[in-house]
């Protein structure tokens, strides 16, 4: 399975690439040396959201992408904005970032759907944007107790949730699936591709350049700045923030060598059905929420603009990954939503993939690569408003030097222990969960 691209000038095929408004026009770096205040390498959520924030602060901003703006699992993923991680829960973010840090990024994650939508309005970026909320709801009477524990404590941290029963959580899923859950008012769902471009886009007009088929190939201190290299020019910058996540080369060979080894590749494979009758709409997903539950084997679902649920789920081993995924995952919808028996059959339009970093803790990782070089990785499948949301944070860390630096807990990199056997680590994991989630 590779994640080459087909075309040097194309989106791999997705949903999303078949829908989003065409990106904007961003030259490859062809000129031999450009000076820069910030040079940003990766344009997906972070790297953008870091470029446009820096260049309203006045900065000069150059962003580097090795392929397309967005061909990392920023426009590859399935759009659900949700401000929660996968694991980590304030209580252990607080735990782990220690009183200073903790609550810092605690905030920033509460507040990370919000400032996602404000830049959609802000900016006027078309991407299919739907703010009713993102729901979890539990899959057992046994996990309401992780639901509640959740509840409890982003309600102490002010976010906007609600703890719901079944029958609440039935009238805005129209599923009798769930035992009952909790819910974020603040989340709901987009098309990433969509918002990658528009992002980039604001950018754009806000004063960076932005220049995607740019590999960034080495990065070679030169007194107090870095040059950043490509193979058309470079950029001789003040600061650097690697925006290159778990596409660290994988897009292209990585400037910071072993920058991959500090998180695990986690291959997800998301789907599109055909646009649901109207009938069938009005009562699957009638809220037109954001829904992904308490199982590690996550079952997740939403609309695009169109009518078509967006889903999808992990696999151990990718052999014959595009026939087992329509079965499997058709099936599962039918499980959850009894009423689309009424279709005889699901039938997927789209079929696509990505990789997201991984943490064996599930932790995010806030890098200082070396003196004026930052960088994060280990979203842990929930980045898209949590990078989004990083980007000003670390462009100000990044500009500002030491003092706010210290915002986010950076430390020297750590490669992940035995990272050469985590493909294996992860099949394990994946079946391990898989048969976890139907015991407790
Ligand atoms: C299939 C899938 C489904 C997901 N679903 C969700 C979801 O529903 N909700 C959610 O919150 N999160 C989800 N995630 C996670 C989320 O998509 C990521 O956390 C987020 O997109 C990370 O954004 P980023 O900007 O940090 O990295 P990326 O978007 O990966 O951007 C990195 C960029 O760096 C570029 N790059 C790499 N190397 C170089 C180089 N040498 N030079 C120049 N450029 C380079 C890449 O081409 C890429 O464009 C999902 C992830 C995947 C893969």
């Amino acid at each position: 399975m590779t994640d080459t691209p087909t075309a040097p000038t194309r989106m791999p095929p997705s949903l999303w690439a078949a829908t989003a408004p065409p990106p904007p026009t961003t030259p490859a770096l062809t000129e031999g040396e450009t000076t820069a205040d910030l040079a940003v390498v990766g344009a997906g959520f972070t790297g953008l959201s870091a470029a446009l924030h820096a260049a309203q602060r006045g900065a000069k901003v150059v962003v580097l992408e090795a392929q397309e703006i967005g061909w990392g699992a920023s426009g590859r993923n399935n759009g659900l904005v949700i401000p929660a991680l996968t694991r980590a829960d304030p209580d252990l973010l607080v735990q782990a970032f220690g009183p200073e840090h903790g609550p810092t990024v605690v905030a920033i994650l509460r507040d990370s759907a919000n400032l996602l939508f404000d830049l959609v309005r802000r900016h006027g970026i078309a991407c299919e944007a739907v703010q009713n909320g993102w729901l979890q709801p539990a899959h057992r009477e046994s996990r309401l107790a992780l639901s509640k524990a959740r509840f409890d404590q982003w309600r102490r941290h002010g976010a906007p949730v609600q703890l719901l029963d079944a029958d609440q959580v039935e009238a805005i899923t129209g599923s009798r699936f769930w035992c009952g859950g909790w819910m974020n008012s603040s989340g709901g769902h987009i098309n990433p591709l969509a918002f990658t471009r528009g992002l980039a886009r604001a950018a754009l007009a806000a004063g960076a350049a932005v220049h995607s088929r740019s590999p960034a190939t080495s990065l070679q201190r030169v007194g107090e700045r870095w040059r950043v290299t490509t193979p058309g020019g470079s950029v001789l910058a003040r600061r650097v923030l690697l925006a290159t996540h778990s596409y660290s080369g994988l897009a292209a060979p990585s400037p910071w060598p072993g920058l991959e080894r500090t998180m695990v590749p986690v291959r997800s494979y998301q789907m599109a059905t055909r646009p649901l009758p109207a009938a069938l709409r009005a009562t699957v997903m009638p809220a037109n929420a954001a829904v992904s539950d308490t199982q590690a084997d996550l079952h997740f679902a939403h609309f695009d603009a169109q009518g078509r649920l967006v889903t999808g789920g992990g696999l151990a081993i990718a052999a014959g990954h595009d026939w087992r995924l329509r079965q499997r995952i058709g099936q599962r919808l039918v499980k959850l939503f009894p009423q689309l028996e009424a279709l005889g059959g699901i039938e997927f339009e789209h079929l696509w993939h990505g990789v997201f970093g991984a943490t064996p803790d599930k932790l995010p990782r806030f890098w200082r690569l070396d003196e004026g070089v930052l960088g994060w990785v280990g979203c842990n499948g929930r980045g898209v408003a949590f990078g989004t949301a990083l980007g000003p944070v670390l462009a100000d860390a990044a500009l500002d030097g030491d003092q706010a630096r210290t915002k986010l807990p950076f430390e020297a990199p750590r490669t992940v222990p035995g990272h050469r056997f985590a493909p294996i680590g992860v099949a394990a994991t994946v079946l391990y969960q898989r048969w976890k989630d139907g015991q407790d």
